[in-house]
């Protein structure tokens, strides 16, 4: 599969404008179209993959462009691997990132273990069907309370060496987060599908 143009399906502006962001570090800024819309897809899948997956897919069959869905989760190891596949609704059908960091915070109240991932997976379409996906994963911890005004969603309680998502520039993000891993993979993957000796020479 070769990136041509594409658009970021999705309708979350904060997730467009990291996506946009990291594929300009990778030199892809400009394969990126907007302007395009689509109906509202569902969230119907169980897994992260299922749902970026189906996103990608349908953009790219309704926009005729290739569609590239970014499906993340948060999985706190003391609460099971919650919240997950329904990091969003965390908190309800309608909460927002204020809502659900306030009930992650109250359900980790007193808990000492506050390891945690976010897990991207990424899924490029194109309209004639074709799907790649690959995943990025970023280990840190829950904090007792929320710092920093960067970033968007959970970024205030996740913290990397010592410091939350949102304590960081948005290229120090990057270079870390489970985005920036996943869409370095895809890069990578789709480079070597072209050209499989490239890696070796
Ligand atoms: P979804 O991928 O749009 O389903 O997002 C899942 C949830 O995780 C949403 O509540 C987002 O706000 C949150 N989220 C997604 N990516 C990030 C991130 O990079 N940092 C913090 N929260 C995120």
């Amino acid at each position: 599969m070769r990136l041509g143009r594409l658009v970021v399906a999705s309708k979350n502006p904060d997730k467009v404008r990291e996506v946009a962001e990291i594929l300009a570090e990778l030199g892809l800024g400009t394969a990126v179209v907007g302007d395009l819309d689509w109906p509202d897809v569902a969230e119907t899948g169980e897994t992260l993959a299922e749902n970026a997956i189906l996103k990608a897919r349908t953009v790219a069959e309704v926009t005729g462009v290739a569609a590239l869905a970014d499906d993340t989760g948060l999985e706190v190891e003391a609460l099971g691997g919650a919240p997950g596949v329904r990091s969003a609704r965390y908190a309800g059908d309608d909460a927002t990132y204020a809502d659900n960091v306030a009930k992650l915070l109250r359900d980790l109240e007193g808990v000492e273990d506050r390891r945690a991932r976010f897990v991207t997976v990424v899924a490029l379409a194109t309209p004639e069907g074709e799907v790649v996906t690959v995943e990025g994963v970023l280990e840190g911890r829950i904090t007792t309370e929320g710092r920093g005004d960067g970033g968007f969603g959970y970024d205030p309680v996740f913290e990397v060496d010592g410091r939350t998502l949102a304590e960081m520039t948005p290229e120090e993000k990057h270079a870390v987060s489970h985005r920036g891993r996943a869409l370095r993979a895809l890069v990578a993957r789709l480079r070597d599908d072209h050209d499989p000796a490239g890696s070796r020479r």
